[in-house]
């Protein structure tokens, strides 16, 4: 072996791959499952997770912080929703749901509009796109039910999934808690927001939301992160986070790890039984 040669070039390899760790570096995740006993007698199986030490949907606030509350400062939009930019393809503007369609393949959504809003109805399902996009600018407006009821998880919850499968959550936080990876803003099981933004129940809401997909190698792993960066009513609540995997729910103490798939899935809004309601929803696709 030159050494004269070699020895500059594994310095080199080594500068890299230290560059690559200190640029992405991968979340500790530690998995266990225990067997629990259901109040019947039953025993079951339960998941549990932690990443970089916190328990997945983490309720102790000494463990999981609750992120500061933000009163938002822009009232526009409040009445009457913002315009799209020109070059935006436009996904509902109050009118029909002709661009929407249902999560079962060839039936028709069951959502409906009501005074330019989009909502679902009882046990409708989700309501997707027919059109697939990748990475993206999304912007989407919602409002909770005015009239707040239920508490945690179950007061105006709904989300918006990009790609059909990572949720950031929609839920009434108004003077309402829930542990911090599943509120109004979290990218659902994964990461916190940085902000509690809420307006008050029944008040229109925005989210824009700059989306960067996953990347997969041809035996199925994670080539590159996908990466949120998310305005809440105007507030940064997601700073380029490196989303670390998938956000699907497996149970209350552990979430969905990343599954390989293409380059594009629909934008999906989710049915969680609460009358959420949706308008002015935009995209601007994206490179990358
Ligand atoms: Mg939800």
């Amino acid at each position: 072996m030159n050494w004269r040669i070699a020895l500059p070039a594994i310095t080199f390899l080594a500068a890299l791959s230290a560059y690559a760790s200190d640029r992405f570096p991968a979340p500790a995740v530690k998995e266990w499952v225990e067997v629990e006993t259901k109040p019947n007698g039953e025993k079951e199986e339960v998941k549990f997770m932690t990443i970089d030490g916190i328990m997945v949907h983490e309720t102790d606030p000494a463990l999981q912080p609750p992120p500061p509350v933000v009163t938002p400062g822009n009232p526009a939009g409040k009445k009457q929703p913002a315009g799209a930019p020109s070059d935006a393809i436009v996904l509902f503007d109050g009118g029909d749901l002709s661009q929407w369609t249902s999560k079962d393949a060839g039936q028709e959504t069951k959502w409906v509009v009501k005074n330019g809003a989009m909502m679902p109805t009882d046990d409708s399902g989700p309501i997707r796109t027919k059109a697939e996009f990748g990475s993206c600018q999304l912007h989407v407006e919602f409002a909770t039910p005015a009239e707040a009821k239920g508490i945690s998880q179950g007061r105006g919850n709904s989300g918006v999934f990009l790609m059909g499968q990572y949720e950031i959550q929609v839920l009434d936080n108004y003077e309402n808690t829930t542990y911090p990876d599943g509120q109004c803003g979290a990218l659902y099981g994964r990461h916190k927001p940085l902000a509690n933004v809420c307006r008050k129940p029944g008040e229109w809401q925005s989210y824009d939301i700059v989306f960067h997909r996953p990347h997969f190698d041809e035996n199925g792993e994670v080539l590159k992160r996908a990466t949120f960066t998310v305005f809440h009513n105007g507030v940064l609540i997601h700073d380029h986070v490196e989303l670390t995997g998938g956000t699907g729910w497996e149970g209350p103490h552990a979430i969905s790890h990343y599954v390989a798939h293409g380059g594009t899935g629909p934008i999906e809004l989710q049915d969680h039984g609460n009358p959420v309601l949706f308008r002015n929803v935009w995209i601007r696709p994206l490179a990358g």
